[in-house]
């Protein structure tokens, strides 16, 4: 029912257009300029005070047809990670990808363009469907922070698909909970050749802290990381100071706690073991911690009436899907924590935040097949 060359062309259009995160402007005007050619409502909220980006996520509504059926709610994220500027999309063998030096984007221009071909086919076609509620977000990439921002006030939809994820074949219903923790080890700084027993190496201190903690894979459900170090400044200087970020994630919030717990105490164990007696007077290494919550676990019930309906789509295309539980977050985590039961839809976007990301055109065709169904379902879902 959709039109594979038309969604192909504008996914290439869209992946054109640079975005980086804080920086969708450009983007975002092209989307209210065709979705105001739609007929639909359009405004950019002001999130992008809150996190200083160019423009604030796109809000969109498109009038119904059906005037009884319940409002659905559509979201996909503008951002791309870098390197993400003049990327050069080629269609070779059935997928989209770059010149290899860049990402592609289709994370999540693939979302937009599945989004738009849906619509413009729904109004074309006058296939059935209720008032239409679309958030195109930033920031995505960096936290979350577009869809952290919204105010869900804008919405009357109780339920909705955000579309951010690897395969049609596989809905998204549940995304840990996520903790970043950042950590500045002050030790002592002193000319290592000349009097190293005045000093007391922040590198040190903190290698002996990393290396005590349980990193990586925890249990089937829980993951952890230290994804930056930084420190030290010259090979003759003791340095006093290393700057650690990680994080930790869980389905589970006690586990969650548990390893958050366990990486602040390595940390302070470490610290501990660093303190100095020089000439009658005492002093010794010594950290800060800043621990924050980056987002909140979702898990959506395959009960829920969005999940019921995209099964019984999926059904009548004759596609598999199954239900899944994701390592990673996504704007849903957001909507579904504001009230809204938000899944997550693949589109087909694979390797991404590589210069070897791709997209897969029948799985991005697919994706949209699923949407439309889906919609023109929930038109006489009452
Ligand atoms: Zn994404």
């Amino acid at each position: 029912m959709i039109e594979k060359q038309r969604i192909t062309e504008y996914v290439m259009d869209l992946i054109r257009i640079d975005s980086l995160s804080r920086k969708e402007k450009d983007i975002g005007l092209k989307l209210k300029k065709d979705m105001e050619e739609m007929g639909g409502e359009c405004f950019f909220d002001d999130a992008d005070k809150s996190v200083n980006a160019n423009v604030g996520n796109l809000i969109v509504k498109l009038e119904g047809n059906k005037t009884n059926a319940r409002p659905f709610f559509l979201s996909a994220h503008m951002d791309t990670v870098g390197p993400g500027e003049g990327i050069k999309p080629r269609i070779e063998d059935g997928v989209i990808k770059s010149d290899g030096t860049t990402i592609l984007g289709s994370d999540d221009k693939s979302g937009l363009a599945v989004i738009v071909e849906v619509l413009r086919t729904l109004k074309e076609k006058n296939l059935p469907h209720g008032n239409m509620e679309i958030a195109f977000t930033i920031c995505e990439e960096i936290g979350l922070l577009g869809a952290k921002h919204i105010d869900i006030k804008n919405f009357r939809s109780k339920y909705g698909i955000v579309l951010d994820s690897s395969s049609p074949s596989h809905l998204v219903i549940k995304c840990p909970s996520a903790e970043k923790l950042e950590f500045k080890v002050h030790g002592l700084e002193a000319h290592a050749g000349v009097c190293p027993e005045k000093g007391i190496s922040a590198i040190k201190v903190a290698s002996e802290a990393i290396s005590n903690m349980r990193l990586g894979r925890i249990d089937f459900e829980t993951t952890a990381n230290i994804g930056v170090i930084r420190g030290g400044l010259a090979t003759n200087i003791i340095p006093n100071y290393v700057h650690i970020i990680g994080e930790a994630r869980s389905h589970n919030e006690e586990k969650l706690r548990n390893q958050v717990e366990h990486m602040r105490k390595c940390i302070q164990d470490a610290v501990n073991n660093y303190q100095l007696t020089h000439e009658g007077k005492t002093s010794g290494a010594k950290a800060e911690e800043y621990i924050e919550r980056t987002y909140d676990r979702m898990d959506v019930s395959s009960e829920s009436t969005v999940t019921k309906l995209v099964n019984e789509a999926v059904r009548n295309l004759r596609y598999d899907i199954e239900l899944i539980a994701s390592g990673g977050g996504c704007d849903a985590n957001f909507f579904n924590k504001k009230g809204m039961d938000c899944v997550n839809l693949g589109t087909g976007m694979k390797d991404i935040h590589t210069v070897n990301e791709y997209l897969v055109l029948e799985e991005f065709y697919r994706a949209a097949d699923i949407l439309l169904e889906t919609i023109t379902l929930n038109a006489y879902n009452q």
